[in-house]
């Protein structure tokens, strides 16, 4: 088992789908990643910041999970950081209402000494600047670092962004952000594009349409579990990128093979996920759950066939 360092946002949200919507209930990058790592039995520490307005039960539901968050700085006079968005009917696409950085807008992050060390780095939605101090912060360089982000630090922060970019091992973004940062509407050619910015390893989020694991010149697809009922994605590309880094650092194998069983493992988890609202269901989540559905992975993939 290795050490894991989840960097991103906790947050409230506000979501709006199509069967309902919430008011501030417990969201963020990080929450997702965490929730959904810990599954794996690493214990993953988290760095970010929330404001005196943060419950501490949120924190208290999160040490449950054995996820430690000592590194969450509490700015008593500030405001957590708040998203609200709103989903299609298709559920794949959605408008982004409101981003209240608040805390987040002058964090200085401090990684916690017991995570110095910390052999995987999980830098997740954020900030590139967080993102940048964290890499600096830690004693020795991990033997992994993986980043998520977004379209709206690429338009917020581009040049920053294309310095973590820089620096880390596997990058996942989703299809539109790919398209975004390469300029390339072929994903293939984005995967390409971005390759040459620095990650070997490039993962592609397509939704419920799956993800692609590029890695100069080998492909791998994982689907995504076709579901009867799609309540709420938020948080599904934070859960995936989760359920990838919790299989890395339990198994400290850094292979392209060992990341194909990776990617599955996040399209894994993201698909109990978007099961409930928020984080509801990655709360009540059993292994004895996610192991039944990595056999229903399995058969939805597997066939045999002649070559002639
Ligand atoms: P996902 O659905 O995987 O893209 O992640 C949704 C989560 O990301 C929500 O819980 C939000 O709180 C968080 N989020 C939304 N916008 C941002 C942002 N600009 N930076 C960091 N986290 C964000």
């Amino acid at each position: 088992m290795s050490k894991l360092l989840v960097v991103g946002t906790v947050a409230f949200d506000a979501i709006e789908t199509p069967f309902g919507k919430t008011d501030k209930i417990l969201g963020g990058a990080a929450t997702y990643i965490s929730l959904s790592a810990a599954q794996f039995g690493v214990k993953p520490g988290i760095v970010s910041v929330v404001g005196g307005d943060f419950p501490k039960e949120y924190l208290k539901k999160l040490n449950e999970k054995n996820i430690n968050t000592e590194g969450i700085e509490i700015v008593e006079d500030g405001k957590t950081f708040f998203w609200k968005g709103k989903y299609h009917n298709d559920l794949n696409t959605r408008d982004t209402l409101i981003t209240d950085l608040n805390v987040l807008a002058d964090f200085n992050p401090v990684v916690p000494k017991e995570f110095m060390d910390a052999e995987f780095l999980m830098l997740g939605n954020l900030h590139p600047a967080v993102q940048m101090s964290v890499i600096n912060q830690l004693a020795k360089r991990p033997k992994l670092i993986v980043l998520d982000t977004m379209n709206f630090w690429m338009d917020n922060a581009l040049d920053l962004l294309m310095e973590v970019i820089a620096k880390i091992d596997v990058i996942t973004i989703n299809d539109e952000e790919a398209r975004q940062l390469s300029g390339e509407y072929s994903l293939v050619k984005a995967a390409h594009k971005i390759h040459k910015m620095g990650p070997k390893y490039v993962v592609i989020k397509k939704g419920e349409h799956g993800a692609l694991l590029f890695n100069n010149g080998n492909v791998f697809f994982a689907p995504a579990l076709p579901l009867e009922e799609v309540f709420d994605p938020t948080g599904a590309g934070d859960t995936f990128a989760g359920g990838f880094i919790g299989h890395m650092a339990r198994t400290g194998d850094i292979s392209f093979e060992n990341m194909k069983r990776a990617v599955i493992c996040g399209s894994n988890l993201a698909s109990f996920s978007v099961e409930k609202f928020g984080t509801e269901r990655m709360e009540s989540l059993t292994n004895d759950e996610i192991q039944k559905r990595l056999l229903q992975f399995k058969l939805l993939t597997q066939f045999e066939i002649e070559l002639n």
